[in-house]
């Protein structure tokens, strides 16, 4: 497996395999990896000759209080599970590459971002789109696989892709579980002991709201009532949102009469945790 940490070296890399007609499956990701990396990761081998991952801890996708400076961070770590999953090159860019002095070309969406977590990062997915712009264009892949654990950044990029004809086949990936039940994340790390269990909400809270849909309720208020009622159950969590949504277009959806995204986002002390689910009524 190559480390590579310069763009040039990347870009030569990913032609060399593209001029051997050799297919590249492209994960991004910011490390400190997880089971949930490497399910895309070994998704990604599945369908390509070549698997590329990138760790990069994108700043442009922080705000200024947010927890860039503290993200969790384990390169070595990290090689290893690329490794041992058989990526075939692990892009390692430093800051300083992916923004040098200078820059000041952003891509925005002009609706998606202005939904569920971009309400309260707005910052987020211009960055998250620039540095995916980049990476395409650097790695050339011909697949790239996002979690469907951060729905909205998934509906970003295959926005993204579409309105900009990159020529890469986007892949959503199912989240991937902790056995209780709490959607994997690197900010998992954050919560205490006590903290931990009371993550466990968020996905309780998509069972029964899942339930109240099969069992008929179409009142998208009274579920996005009720689920605040259940995560405000614990003192130290603060609601961030609860959305009953279009799936494509993240625009809330006020009576229910097919597929709806419920999203969440809340503050457990310091940690924001995101989860969701798309459901129905039953057919
Ligand atoms: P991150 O390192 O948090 O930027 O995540 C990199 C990629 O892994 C993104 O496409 C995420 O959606 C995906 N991912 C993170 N956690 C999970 C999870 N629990 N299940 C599935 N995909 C995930």
């Amino acid at each position: 497996m190559k480390v590579i940490a310069s763009i040039q070296d990347m870009t030569r890399f990913s032609q060399t395999l593209r001029i051997q007609n050799q297919t590249i499956a492209f994960v991004p990701t910011m490390g400190f990896l997880h089971d949930g990396h490497l399910t895309l990761m070994k998704e990604g081998k599945k369908r390509a000759d070549h698997l590329v991952v990138s760790i990069f801890v994108n700043p442009a996708q922080f705000g200024p209080t947010e927890d860039f400076s503290t993200y969790p961070r384990a390169l070595a770590q990290d090689l290893e599970q690329c490794r041992q999953v058989g990526a075939s090159a692990v892009f390692t860019p430093s800051e300083a590459q992916m923004y040098p002095s200078g820059f000041e070309t952003y891509v925005g969406l002009e609706k998606l971002p202005f939904h569920l977590c971009g309400l309260s990062r707005p910052a987020f997915f211009r960055g998250v789109a620039t540095v995916v712009t980049k990476l395409f264009n650097i790695v050339r892949p011909h697949y790239a696989l996002f979690g469907e654990k951060d729905f909205q950044q998934l509906a970003v990029i295959q926005r993204l892709v579409r309105d900009l004809n990159f020529d890469i086949d986007i892949v959503g990936v199912p989240i991937v579980r902790e056995p209780d039940g709490l959607a994997m994340s690197s900010r998992n790390k954050y919560l205490s002991p006590d903290q931990r269990p009371c993550a466990l909400l968020l996905h309780q809270c998509l069972e029964t709201i899942e339930k109240m849909v099969r069992q008929g309720e179409t009142d998208a208020g009274k579920l996005q009532d009720q689920a605040e009622k259940i995560l405000a159950s614990v003192p130290d969590m603060r609601v961030d949102y609860v959305s009953i949504c279009d799936p494509e277009t993240l625009e809330p959806v006020p009576v229910i009469a097919g597929k709806v995204l419920c999203a969440m986002a809340v503050w457990l002390g310091k940690t924001r945790l995101i989860d969701n689910r798309v459901m129905g009524p039953r057919t």
